[in-house]
């Protein structure tokens, strides 16, 4: 399949890869918008947030529990973060791989742009 965030999850295409397990890939994001700023991606082809029955349950406790954990790391609890969701035209999508972004290190605006 042509889908960028695939290629990337079977390493042919190279990453700034900050952790991996059996399901998820985390990687920088390759043009950061704040300091920290990572995409959480499920390694099974999912288009997007539509298409979440597709994905196991466990897996998707797995990215909350792991964006969780990595903003704890990361110190970002301590003044804040996002973790954002674009689908579709609308919502600003531009990869068609289920994605979460991680985003901190500095004061986000509301409402988003
Ligand atoms: P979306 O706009 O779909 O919510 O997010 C896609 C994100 O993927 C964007 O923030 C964009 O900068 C990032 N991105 C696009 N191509 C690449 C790439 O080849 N490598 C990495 N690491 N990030 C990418
Ligand atoms: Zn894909």
């Amino acid at each position: 399949m042509d889908c960028l965030f695939c290629k990337i999850a079977n390493k042919d295409i190279d990453s700034d890869i900050f952790f991996e397990d059996e399901e998820l890939i985390v990687i920088k994001d390759i043009s950061p918008a704040a300091p920290v700023h990572l995409l959480i991606i499920p390694k099974k082809h999912i288009s997007s947030i539509m298409d979440i029955d597709d994905l196991e349950n466990s897996t998707m406790a797995n990215i909350l529990v792991t964006i969780k954990r990595i903003a704890a790391e990361l110190g970002l609890d301590k003044k804040g973060f996002r973790v954002v969701n674009n689908m579709g035209p609308d919502g600003g999508q531009s990869v068609d791989h289920l994605h979460f972004h991680l985003m901190g290190q500095r004061k986000f605006t509301w409402p988003p742009g």
